[in-house]
C-alpha cells in the first residue's frame, strides 16, 4: 500500500493553514493577467487538487470572487494570495495553491504553462543579469546567467 502523500502550507503570518492529500492532478506556471494581479508577480505558479484533497484550518481565507464562480484566497490578515478555486469544468470543484505557500514548495516540479500568449515578453529568455546571494548593494556575485545549461532541461 502506498502512503499517501500529505504536504502542509500556509499564509506568511500563520493565521490559515492548509493540508493537502495525494499527488496535485497539475503543477504548472500560469501567466494569465488575473493570475499576475493576483499575487503581484510576473507569472503564477500554481499546484491544482480536487476540493476534497484540501483542507483549510486556522483562520477562514478571505475569497475575493474574480470573475462568477472563481474564487481569489488570500489571508485577511497578511494579505498573502492563497489559490484560485471554483469549477474545473469535468474535474468538478477544484482548489489551486500558489506554489510559494507550501512548507516545501521545492518538492513541486512545475511541468507546464498556461496562457502563454499573455506571458511578460522577457520572461523565457535565458538572461544574463548577474545573481546575488542577497541583496544586489552589500553581497557578492554568485554568477551571470542561470544554473542549469539551458531552459530546456527545466
Ligand atoms: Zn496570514
Ligand atoms: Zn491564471
Amino acid at each position: 500500500m502506498v502512503a499517501e502523500v500529505t504536504m502542509t502550507g500556509g499564509c506568511m503570518c500563520g493565521a490559515v493553514r492548509y493540508a493537502t492529500k495525494g499527488d496535485p492532478f497539475i503543477v504548472g506556471h500560469c501567466h494569465c493577467e488575473s493570475c499576475r494581479k493576483h499575487c503581484g508577480a510576473a507569472f503564477g505558479t500554481l499546484v491544482g487538487f480536487k476540493v476534497d484533497q484540501v483542507a483549510f484550518n486556522g483562520d477562514q481565507r478571505r475569497i475575493y470572487e474574480s470573475s462568477p464562480d472563481i474564487g481569489r484566497a488570500f489571508c485577511g490578515k497578511c494579505g498573502t494570495p492563497l489559490t484560485w478555486e471554483g469549477d474545473g469544468g469535468d474535474i468538478g470543484h477544484i482548489v489551486e495553491i500558489h506554489i510559494g505557500t507550501f512548507d516545501n514548495p521545492h518538492a513541486l516540479v512545475p511541468t507546464r504553462h498556461a496562457f502563454y500568449n499573455e506571458r511578460l515578453p522577457w520572461i523565457d529568455k535565458a538572461d544574463q543579469l548577474p545573481r546575488f546571494e542577497g541583496f544586489p548593494d552589500d553581497s557578492p556575485i554568485l554568477q551571470y546567467g542561470p544554473s542549469s545549461g539551458s531552459l530546456s532541461e527545466v
